[in-house]
């Protein structure tokens, strides 16, 4: 699943081939990454035909792109979708959804909407080109340069929820998905059941510079892994196998200590972390007792 350096990869990488270019045609050719739009395939197409991209921007793992109009077409990758700017010519990709026909960009080139599981998908926003209001609801991301570490640090410890719910949490912080988030509780030594308020403000404030440092690590990684012709998402890149000191190593000793990292199950997938290292929380005695 993309998490937000490589969204970040992907904007990056589609801004310098479609600002500036202008739809000239629009192929729905699956309906289901549309489904959010009320306008349906047809109005889709319509809503955004003859419009120009003024700019590709970006909210956790949102990707939005301002039009003309003052509207927007926004977009979400969900588990396995890719946005991928290709020559005309090129044979369709197996998955391939949605087909941009662009005037104006480097040699005509096609924007492609990718998606095999069909999670993510597109929609036109109208009014959205500053920030979709479908979107407004999601916080800031820790590498958005208006990102506010005290407001952060002051919200998560208000809250009883534990800290790696905290991260995930995205009307609280946004883009911290669940590898990133047991990177930083690992680097930061918590466990994430940790309850925010019981965090010191020293602690919430390393534990974000941790999410910021790999973030930014990763998207290093990304930025150079990937080609800028063909916008890779699929989540394959070689980051995931490299620099991860807890996710996904359950059983493997941990860098810090050598005890064994443990997997636990967490909201549908799993915690990875060093039970030396991040201690689990200790229970509150419960009032019976
Ligand atoms: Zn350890």
């Amino acid at each position: 699943m993309p998490e937000l350096p490589e969204v970040e990869v992907v904007r990056a990488g589609i801004e310098r081939h479609v600002v500036g270019a202008t739809i000239t045609r629009v192929d729905v050719l699956h309906p289901r990454p549309v489904r959010r739009d009320p306008r349906g395939p047809a109005g889709f197409a319509a809503a955004l035909t003859g419009r120009r991209v003024d700019a590709v921007r970006r909210r956790g793992k949102y990707l939005w792109l301002p039009l003309d109009s003052g509207d927007a077409l926004l977009g979400h990758l969900g588990m396995s979708g890719q946005i991928l700017v290709q020559p005309p010519d090129a044979p369709a990709e197996r998955h391939l959804r949605v087909r941009f026909a662009l005037d104006g960009s480097d040699e005509g080139r096609e924007m492609r909407f990718v998606d095999q599981r069909m999670f993510g998908g597109l929609s036109f926003s109208g009014g959205g080109a500053e920030l979709p209001p479908e979107i407004a609801h999601i916080a800031r991301d820790p590498l958005d340069p208006e990102f506010d570490d005290d407001l952060f640090v002051r919200r998560v410890r208000k809250r009883a929820s534990g800290i790696k719910r905290q991260l995930l949490d995205q009307g609280l912080v946004s883009g911290v998905g669940n590898i990133y988030a047991d990177e930083a509780l690992w680097r930061a030594r918590l466990h994430g059941e940790r309850p925010g308020e019981r965090l010191t403000a020293a602690q919430v404030r390393e534990l974000l510079g941790h999410a910021r440092d790999v973030m930014v690590a990763a998207l290093g990684e990304g930025g150079t892994s990937f080609d800028a012709l063909y916008v890779n998402v699929n989540g394959e890149s070689g980051y995931f196998d490299r620099s991860l000191h807890a996710y996904g190593r359950e059983g493997e000793p941990c860098d810090r200590c050598g005890t064994p990292v443990r997997r636990v199950a967490f909201m549908n997938r799993s915690s990875y972390f060093c039970p030396v290292c991040q201690p689990a929380p200790r229970r509150r005695r419960s009032a019976s007792h």
